[in-house]
């Protein structure tokens, strides 16, 4: 049978439940524990596809093809299982299925409520997870404590502990520990506070995680216990990390959370497995081989969460490399405002990265052109690529002006053009090329040394490709195709043949990047940087 563990927040958000989540899976996982993971998002949108990486970070891609949360992404980083459309939920999604049931009538003319069919269907979604390969399914609950939109997720969770059985079910509930400054202390109040909005549901939380930027003093702990209803080891630190999430688990494991939770599941405590993890930090932590910066480029800078696993895949590139990469965001305006030396000068490497929309596109194409000219290794990704298109056939080809469609209907040179069934779409939601494609290497390209073998799968999620009418005359200037689709219609990657590392691909690599597997390309592109340092 399935275990399940519910995870809630408090007090504030980004207090890094999905961080939380997937430590915490880690640890059960290496305790020889097989595990899944959920998020559920109480926002009405029926996934993130179709909100902009400033509202909602990175949309982050699984494998067949479900635009989804981005804290998926940790969830797949820290424990290597691939999560699926049964991963991510949002209230959403929840009601449209209701809604399409009772326009077919299968409510047999009872009247629809939140409670019972929506929580029902809650119910249903996390079920799903259940099954002879999983022992222990861990549901991330989105938002905050106190949020209207969270209460049938909560009431539901409550029902399906309820149903399953305390040794079955456990609520975690994730809160914070400020230190105010002016008072010299740590408050425990809006913890207190949270957990009592909690019980008022009826979720009495089992486990609490404290995230705070100072140690927890044994009173704090005491306290805790006592106005919370939890035993006073389980009450766990969870202090900000000095160098890099992949620090969490760790933590969490020196306090033994995840023993506490499998004996509050009633399962037996295996030996916990955390050799590769903690050289991994080790290296990550304190590399030999110096550093190495990595400028992207892109016009959602400002946000931290837009390109999360595109500077997670660095990351995992520095360890495969055994050297830090730090990361200059710059951004494409700045870039066209003040000219691509004044920001890119000094950088061992430039990644242009996923997009949409015309804005700031000009910049991209200038920084491109700025690491193709100085022989920079290049890294293109997505809208990545089709810049890089777009300034060879512009400053090589003497193709003036260009353009892909999406960003000039009537250029002369639509070197970047809509798939031919992307024409007739109407729906924004959910309706690009999704997911996970085959893409076949040309042997004795840059893509083929990095990954070893002639046939990869990748995550994409675009609607504009390549221009074919384009690939001779581009090749004859020295654009090298090097990875095409099975049926060899869409260009997947291009390279320069004349420059030490220019590679570029339709798809996102990034998403299959992991901090014990990086992601091949992520690594050659770091070592490409390492390269040009050394000069
Ligand atoms: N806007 C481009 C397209 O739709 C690129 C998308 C992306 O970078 N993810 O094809």
């Amino acid at each position: 049978m399935t275990k399940h563990i519910f995870i809630t927040g408090g007090v504030v958000s980004s207090l890094g439940k999905g961080l939380t989540s997937a430590s915490v899976a880690l640890l059960l996982q290496r305790r020889g524990y097989r595990v899944r993971l959920q998020k559920m998002d109480p926002y009405i949108n029926v996934d993130p596809g179709t909100m902009s990486p400033f509202q909602h970070g990175e949309v982050y891609v699984t494998l067949d093809g479900a635009e989804t949360d981005l804290d998926l992404g940790h969830y797949e980083r820290f424990t290597g299982v691939d999560c699926t459309r049964a991963s991510n939920y949002t209230t959403g999604r929840i009601y449209s299925a209701v809604i399409s049931r009772e326009r077919a009538g299968d409510y047999l003319g009872k009247t629809v409520q939140v409670i019972p069919h929506i929580t029902d269907e809650i119910k249903d979604a996390i079920r799903s997870l259940d099954g002879d390969e999983v022992d222990i399914a861990i549901t991330e609950i989105g938002g905050t404590a106190g949020d209207i939109e969270s209460l049938p997720f909560l009431e539901a969770i409550r029902q399906y502990r309820q149903e399953i059985g305390r040794v079955n079910g456990l609520f975690i509930h994730l809160t914070l520990v400020p230190y105010i400054k002016a008072a010299g202390e740590m408050k425990t109040k809006p913890s207190q506070q949270s957990v009592g909005i909690l019980r008022t549901i009826g979720i009495i939380p089992d486990i609490l995680i404290c995230r705070c930027e100072r140690p927890l003093e044994k009173e704090h702990k005491e306290k805790l216990a006592l106005f919370c209803n939890v035993d006073q080891e389980l009450v766990i630190e969870e202090k900000d990390v000095a160098h890099s999430i992949y620090e969490v688990p760790l933590e969490l494991a020196a306090q033994d959370a995840d023993v506490y939770i499998l004996e509050k599941l009633n399962l037996h405590v295996n030996r916990l497995e955390l050799g590769d993890w903690r050289k991994m930090v080790d290296t990550l932590i304190s590399p030999k081989n110096g550093r190495v910066e990595i400028a992207v480029v892109g016009k959602y800078t400002s946000l931290q969460d837009s390109y999360k696993s595109i500077y997670e895949a660095l990351t995992h590139g520095g360890i495969a490399n055994d050297v830090r990469v730090d990361i200059r965001m710059v951004k494409s305006r700045d870039i066209e405002r003040e000219g691509a030396d004044s920001r890119l000068a000094g950088v061992n490497g430039v990644l242009v990265p996923g997009g949409f929309g015309q804005r700031e596109v000009q910049g991209k194409i200038q920084a491109v052109q700025y690491a193709r000219e100085n022989g920079l290794p290049f890294f293109g990704i997505c809208l990545g690529m089709q810049c890089a298109v777009m300034e060879f056939a512009r400053n090589v080809c003497g193709m003036s002006g260009a353009n892909s469609t999406e960003f000039d209907a009537k250029t002369s040179f639509p070197v970047v053009d809509m798939m031919e069934e992307q024409k007739k779409i109407k729906n924004l939601g959910g309706t690009m090329r999704l997911g996970c494609w085959r893409c076949d290497l040309e042997r004795g390209s840059k893509a083929h040394a990095a990954y070893g073998k002639d046939r990869v799968q990748e995550r994409h999620r675009h609607r504009y490709e390549f221009n074919n009418a384009y690939r001779d005359r581009m090749a004859g200037h020295g654009l090298r195709f090097t990875g095409f689709s099975p049926d060899s219609e869409l260009v997947e990657i291009v390279e320069l043949a004349e420059h030490p590392w220019f590679v570029a691909c339709q798809f996102h690599p990034e998403f299959q990047s992991r901090p014990l597997a990086p992601h091949p390309l992520f690594r050659a592109f770091v070592a490409a940087a390492v390269g040009a340092r050394h000069g």
